[in-house]
């Protein structure tokens, strides 16, 4: 791809903006080469600066699921914005946004909306510390829950890309708090809880993990975490910022059968404006101000555009369900495919899904959590992503960043897919 505007918007950015972007991951810093920008995207196509097109699996990281520009969305904000933008006090909308989540998704009694899933995340967290008067959770080494403080200790996505252990600006007394294990490893998580007997306020995961590529989990995890979130009076919460309204209508914790006590939501239920939620159990949220303490607010939470923007999409996946059907085999057959050409081409892999989060791990082993994931050929994974790029295929610039698939991808745009990945192959043997 020829992209001489991008390089020079690139060299421009990085005068006024740390490192060019607003987000680590979109530096392309670790597969090298220059970041592409983004003019405008319809369906399933990223046009950058320069005119080229881009099949798009990244989807602003999720939201997009019915594609770019989506008419309904795009039409429904622009109705709401002649009505101003803010107000600050509360409107007839953000309550039919609530009925809309709560007849969506199970085990959520009262929902509380903010603008990103870190400010989701870290109120979640707060809220089970104020809820159980507990200080210490438990996160899995590899899961992201964004960026506030408690939850830089052992990350995924941009942390995992960049090599970033231990975050400066965050204090030893508050890593002290996060306990960390891997991914599908209950006896380990079953060791910390013994070890930390009373001590322990919360275990937030990804319940299908997707910011260390995809790893599903093991057969008997979510259900084991909640056994003992039960039996040691620990608050269980599912971060579905990335599996929320994607694997199912009801998120994961209907894909799974397993209930949280507390669900966290962003990406997809904003439908590409700045939103995130958190709710769950009656008597847990009643803890949060204004009914409770435990302080939690926000200037834009709530913010018509953003809700008009969220509904108008989740009321079409509940009153669509066969949505999730065709997500399911398109990325089903992605996934077939790819595995035809990896198979043949005799170089390890493996190919990890759930729904529509797939991911591509040059490893020769299981990847079923972050240490697998960190051993894989990440240097040929790289080379993949520039060749895609290259053939005008957008994929996560990072191994650790999971696809997302949505359903404006047609059959053409995954045999294209396919047959990239294969003439990718044929270079590496
Ligand atoms: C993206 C993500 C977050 C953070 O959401 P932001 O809107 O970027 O703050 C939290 N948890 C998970 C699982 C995510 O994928």
């Amino acid at each position: 791809m020829n992209t001489p505007t991008s390089n020079t918007l690139f060299l421009r950015a990085q005068q006024s903006i740390p490192g060019g972007v607003n987000s680590p991951v979109r530096a392309f810093k670790s597969v090298g080469g220059t970041p592409i920008f983004i003019k405008r995207a319809e369906g399933a196509y990223l046009y950058d600066e320069d005119g080229n097109r881009y099949i798009d699996y990244i989807n602003s990281w999720g939201p997009m699921i019915l594609g770019h520009a989506y008419q309904p969305v795009v039409e429904a904000i622009c109705q709401r914005a002649a009505f101003s933008t803010s107000y600050g006090a509360p409107t007839a909308l953000e309550t039919e946004m609530a009925e809309l989540i709560l007849s969506m998704v199970p085990n959520v009694d009262l929902i509380r909306m903010v603008s990103s899933g870190t400010e989701a995340c870290m109120s979640a967290i707060r809220l089970a510390r104020g809820y159980t008067g507990k200080n210490k959770f438990i996160k899995f080494e590899g899961c992201y829950h964004g960026h506030a403080d408690c939850f830089l200790v052992k990350a995924g996505s941009g942390l995992a890309t960049f090599n970033i252990q231990t975050v400066p600006g965050v204090t030893a007394g508050v890593a002290a708090d996060t306990l960390t294990c891997a991914y599908n490893d209950l006896d380990a998580v079953n060791q910390l809880v013994q070890q930390n007997k009373g001590e322990i306020a919360a275990i937030i995961l990804e319940p299908v993990a997707g910011n260390m590529g995809c790893i599903p989990p093991a057969p008997g995890f979510a259900e084991g975490l909640r056994k003992i979130c039960d039996e040691e009076n620990i608050v269980l919460i599912f971060d579905e910022v990335m599996t929320g309204f994607r694997l199912a209508a009801g998120g994961a914790q209907e894909r799974l059968g397993v209930k949280a006590d507390l669900v966290t939501y962003g990406k997809v239920i904003g439908a590409g404006m700045p939103v995130g939620a958190f709710g769950g159990k009656r008597e847990i949220m009643e803890h949060i101000a204004p009914l409770g303490s435990v302080y939690q607010a926000g200037t834009l939470s709530g913010n018509p555009l953003a809700m008009i923007a969220g509904y108008t999409l989740l009321k079409t996946l509940k009153d669509n369900p066969q949505i999730y059907q065709q997500l399911e085999d398109k990325t089903a057959y992605l996934h077939k495919g790819l595995d035809e050409v990896l198979q043949r081409s005799g170089i390890p892999y493996i190919i990890n899904r759930t729904g529509s989060m797939i991911s591509v791990h040059f490893s020769d082993k299981p990847v079923n959590n972050f240490a697998d994931a960190a051993t894989a050929n990440n240097e040929r994974f790289n080379r993949y992503f520039h060749h895609m790029l290259n053939a005008g295929i957008y994929l996560p610039p990072s191994a650790y960043e999971t696809w997302f698939i949505s359903n404006a991808l047609e059959q053409a745009d995954l045999d294209h897919t396919i047959k990239a990945t294969e003439e990718f192959l044929a270079k590496e043997a």
